[in-house]
């Protein structure tokens, strides 16, 4: 189970931060405590609620933006904000005008959409793909017919875990990996299995080796998905080598025998990249369109605030998740797609992304300038990786150092005046144990100044605390 709350969190006490002794959920396993004996109306505690629900914890990240809310002058480094200052709002608004503007578009903005989204955007997210994957304009053609659009995607991931897994399933994750995933696969009831990972992403040959012996101990079958957050990971800033691309999917393709294992490439931050180009996506390289399903979002290359994702489908899922997402909200929000529409027919989209790119760039720079800087005195102690896109920095402190919800790294941070996000919350539970001496550092939302500042109350509450262990 998911972990963990802060310290300064007045909310009722939970398993420990990094307690993962509860069983992972098996087929009709339930982690519910058993019901009272009926009693006098009306009943104390949460009876009434599913086991879904209730095996859900809150979302980690909102503990950390209160801490952060409620403590002025605290730098945070955790949540993954977007840059405030970069929101395109004055794209926004001109498009948006000239929409509302014109009696046609603007009622059609205004009205309800169709389930997979408006037609004319899926249609400029295919023209989109062609041109992140260097490809000529109409290679993709008809593809529109298995990209469906989604409220963010977060929504995107939600509905393939739903359409695919059945409680007690097995997906295996990059550890670490994208906590929030976590968070859904525990709501569906699924086994996260964590594969190792090197500076060139999954090792496919951990992951080889986890099929191996979920095969020897009779799991194979429970095995329905790999995740991988493929460019510029969230939390590793790690992008997964291009030179396994390739054999990732015939890897998945082997290893699906009695139903397809498919790949989720979560691309979150494509586009966000400050060194070189970025290799074709792992998407591509699954020409029948069969293993792959790729989610992408606008959320990091131009407002999360207008919550617009995409998906990428094997034809055979397009009307499963379609389906499920009609009983979600019957279509996303009809006015941010013809938005994203307009900025990406006129080059307004692409020209904010190099902006962006810039930008970040800077940023990323400033950060790894300053913890250069501030760890050189302790030379090696301290790891971090030097992310070539994406807005995430994973640090590493020497095992035995706790970067934990409970451990001392955390506490001397907020009395000095500065938070990240404990790297445990990005492991699940198997195989574990879960390290506890990994921090996510987010270079996104902080200015170089902050960035600067931050890294230097890390350090000395890292140097606070790491004495003991010298
Ligand atoms: N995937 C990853 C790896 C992310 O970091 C995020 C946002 N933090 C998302 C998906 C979801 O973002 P959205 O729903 O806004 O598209």
């Amino acid at each position: 189970m998911r972990p963990n709350r802060l310290e300064t969190d007045p909310s009722p006490a939970r398993p420990a931060a990094e307690d993962r002794s509860r069983p992972a959920p098996g087929p009709g396993s339930s982690t519910r405590t058993p019901s009272p004996r009926p009693g006098p109306l009306p009943m104390a505690g949460n009876s009434a609620l599913s086991a879904a629900a209730d095996r859900t914890e809150p979302p980690v990240i909102s503990e950390f933006m209160q801490t952060a809310l409620a403590n002025p002058g605290l730098i945070s480094l955790a949540a993954g904000f977007v840059d405030q200052e970069s929101l395109p709002h004055q794209d926004a608004a001109r498009v948006a005008a000239e929409i509302l503007g014109d009696p046609v578009e603007g009622r059609r903005a205004l009205q309800y959409g169709t389930t997979n989204g408006d037609l004319g955007l899926r249609r400029q997210l295919v023209a989109l793909l062609e041109r992140n994957e260097l490809v000529h304009a109409g290679t993709f053609e008809g593809l529109e017919s298995r990209v469906v659009v989604t409220t963010g995607s977060a929504q995107l991931l939600y509905l393939v875990a739903e359409a695919l897994l059945d409680p007690g399933d097995i997906v295996l994750v990059e550890a670490p990996t994208y906590f929030v995933f976590l968070g859904v696969l525990e709501t569906r009831g699924a086994r996260a299995i964590g594969v190792a990972i090197d500076e060139g992403g999954m090792r496919l040959d951990a992951l080889e080796a986890t099929l191996k012996s979920l095969e020897a101990r009779g799991e194979l079958d429970r095995v329905k998905l790999i995740y991988t957050v493929a460019e510029h990971s969230n939390p590793s800033g790690i992008s997964l080598a291009e030179s396994r691309r390739g054999p990732m999917v015939e890897l998945a393709r082997r290893w699906s025998r009695r139903h397809r294992i498919h790949i989720l490439e979560d691309a979150a931050y494509r586009g966000l990249n400050y060194e070189g180009d970025e290799p074709s996506s792992v998407w591509r390289h699954d020409p029948e369109g069969e293993t792959v399903i790729l989610a992408r979002t606008f959320s990091k290359t131009f407002s999360p605030g207008m919550k617009l994702g995409f998906g990428v489908l094997p034809a055979d899922l397009v009307r499963p998740v379609v389906s499920l997402k009609g009983n979600h909200d019957f279509g996303t929000t009809n006015l941010t797609q013809l938005i994203l529409a307009r900025v990406l027919a006129d080059g307004t989209y692409e020209r904010h992304v190099e902006g962006l790119r810039a930008m970040y760039r800077r940023k990323r720079d400033a950060i790894l300038g300053a913890l250069a800087g501030e760890f050189a005195p302790i030379d090696g102690a301290v790891t971090w990786t030097r992310p070539r896109g994406g807005m995430f920095v994973w640090l590493a402190a020497p095992v035995g150092v706790d970067l934990g919800t409970r451990g001392a790294v955390l506490a001397r941070c907020l009395e000095r005046g500065v938070l990240y996000i404990p790297g445990s919350f990005s492991f699940p539970a198997e195989p574990g144990p879960v390290p506890t001496n990994y921090a996510r550092i987010c270079f996104g939302v902080a200015g170089e100044s902050d960035l600067i500042e931050g890294v230097g109350r890390l350090a000395a509450a890292l140097a606070d605390c790491m004495d003991p262990v010298a």
